[in-house]
């Protein structure tokens, strides 16, 4: 059985804790390898890795560095079909939405190919007489990314072109559900060229995370899962001194008005519902059906639903397993307890089985309607394929609804009234907002990220955000005499 390994200094490493865990086939309930779990000492290992190649690193030049990036994006481009073969083998996510993760992680692989234009900084003349002012962004050192399983390919690349394109190194802790993609990226970047030590590989968990945020060496943490770990991430990376973005939970509403083209909602609806299973930090959740639709909106998303196809890739199936047993059993909890609280199910998927696979993790298409805010459907993140419907009475009701949710990360408005939409986007407290679109989410050169407990830290990820949060500005202030000057002045400097 193949034991999934750390990967530092330019190539793989056992490490010495002993301890690993299984990695599951979700489609087959298959334990296909054991993936290492990294103690503090393997951690300062990869971490001293790090640290020792950032000083060259830093000062290679752009058009070197940018070089590697290129031949980076090539690579990555030619065999991102096996990048994703690896991503549906162990999260289980069809073929089809699994290139599609790897395609939104090439493009801010895209993006920091262009870091030289992005680091430019200010520059003044003669601020004071002769005196000039310019600014200059500098890497941090060693940073640590910290990603969870839904992604285990793009979300890693929303993080890690950016931190080495701007001259840092890194260490990447990945979900220990689906370990493989990440050591496939390791060694792609060292086919590119990358220089030893510049990339990282820690797999691990909890103890792995707790040893990274404590290591005095990592200068920044860009942490993506659960809201409760990503608090906890900010706080004890922050009390630690290092900077911190930590993106959490969503409970993404989409607000469909009276107007609506309810067949383009309901289409949405669906695919923005049951894509990835549902296993997506921007897919919606919650429907909010305003005023006299309900019933006819209810029915058409039912209808789409009703038609999803549950199995996996080589079946050629819409929507894959859940990523693990106990996953798939607590969001089946989710639905009996809806049941019991009162809401209707309109389409149930318990039932589901898919032929040659009774092992698989799965879980079909689920539509609750007549969902109250008061129900644990609707308070939790289930993070599974399940679209609860709200009825509520106006665009009010509803935006009221969003904006007191303790989340903020995603949501969508459908209407033809571009009024309507406008004041939406205005007034909704949600870091991502798509019009007639039901996951917004951002091109890499915007960034990426949530608002209130879907983040916690400043930066979002990737675009502007994301080349701040891997830099530190420096404002240099230089005064070169002209030849001709002599004479001392010890004085406050003034503006002469
Ligand atoms: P998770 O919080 O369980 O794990 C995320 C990472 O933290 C993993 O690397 C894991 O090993 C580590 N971890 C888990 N428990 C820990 C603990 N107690 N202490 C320290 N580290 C710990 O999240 P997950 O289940 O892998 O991913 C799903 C969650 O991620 C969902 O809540 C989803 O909304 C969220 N997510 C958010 C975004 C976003 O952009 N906001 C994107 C993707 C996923």
């Amino acid at each position: 059985m193949d034991t999934i390994a750390h990967w530092l200094d330019g190539k793989p490493f056992d490490g010495t804790s002993g301890h690993s865990a299984p990695v599951t086939n979700p489609a087959t309930g298959v334990v296909t390898g054991r993936v290492a779990l990294a103690d503090a000492a393997d951690v300062e290992t990869a971490v001293a890795a790090a640290a020792d190649a950032f000083p060259a690193w830093r000062d290679t030049s752009l058009a070197g560095r940018t070089q590697i990036l290129f031949r980076f994006r090539e690579l990555l481009n030619d065999r991102k079909e096996e990048l994703a073969a690896l991503v549906t083998a162990e999260h289980g996510k069809v073929a089809s939405d699994a290139l599609g993760e790897v395609t939104r992680g090439l493009e801010v692989v895209e993006f920091a190919c262009g870091i030289p234009h992005l680091l430019k900084g200010g520059y003044t003349e003669n601020a004071s007489t002769r005196v000039d002012i310019f600014s200059i962004r500098q890497p941090l050192g060693p940073v640590a990314i910290i990603s969870p399983f839904n992604f285990p390919a793009m979300v890693p690349m929303w993080f890690f072109p950016l931190a080495i394109a701007a001259g840092n190194t890194v260490v990447l802790k990945p979900s220990e559900k689906d370990p493989s993609s990440s050591l496939w990226l390791a060694r792609l970047w060292h086919e590119a060229g990358l220089p030893a030590g510049v990339f990282n590989v820690v797999q691990g968990d909890k103890v792995a995370v707790d040893a990274l945020l404590d290591s005095a060496a990592i200068k920044a943490v860009s942490f993506v899962g659960s809201t409760p770990v990503a608090r906890y991430v900010y706080e004890r990376g922050t009390a630690n001194g290092k900077r911190v973005q930590a993106l959490g939970g969503a409970k993404n509403h989409m607000l469909v008005l009276p107007d609506a083209d309810l067949d383009l909602a309901a289409d949405a609806a669906v695919n923005a519902g049951f894509g990835s299973a549902g296993e997506r930090c921007m897919a919606i959740s919650v429907v909010l059906a305003v005023g006299p639709i309900g019933d006819e909106l209810v029915s058409k998303i039912a209808e789409r639903a009703a038609t999803i196809t549950t199995g996996d890739s080589v079946r050629g199936a819409d929507m894959g397993p859940l990523v693990t047993r106990e996953h798939r059993d607590r969001v089946a909890g989710y639905l009996e307890a809806g049941e019991s609280d009162g809401a209707t199910v309109v389409l149930d998927g318990r039932g589901v089985r898919v032929d040659g696979s009774d092992d698989g993790f799965w879980l079909g298409p689920t539509v609750l309607d007549h969902v109250d805010p008061g129900m644990s459907v609707y308070t939790d993140e289930i993070f599974g394929p399940v679209l609860s419907v709200v009825r509520v009475d106006s665009y009010d009701e509803g935006l009221a609804l969003i904006n007191a949710n303790p989340y903020g990360n995603g949501t969508a408005i459908f209407t033809n009234d571009g009024g309507a939409a406008r004041r939406f986007h205005h007034e909704v407290e949600v870091g991502m907002v798509g019009i007639n679109v039901p996951i917004p989410v951002p091109m890499a050169y915007y960034s990426f990220g949530g608002w209130k407990n879907s983040l916690f830290g400043d930066a979002h990820a990737h675009g502007t955000d994301g080349v701040a949060f891997f830099t530190r500005g420096k404002a240099v202030t230089a005064r070169w005499l002209d030849p001709s000057h002599g004479g001392l002045e010890l004085g406050f400097p003034r503006n002469t």
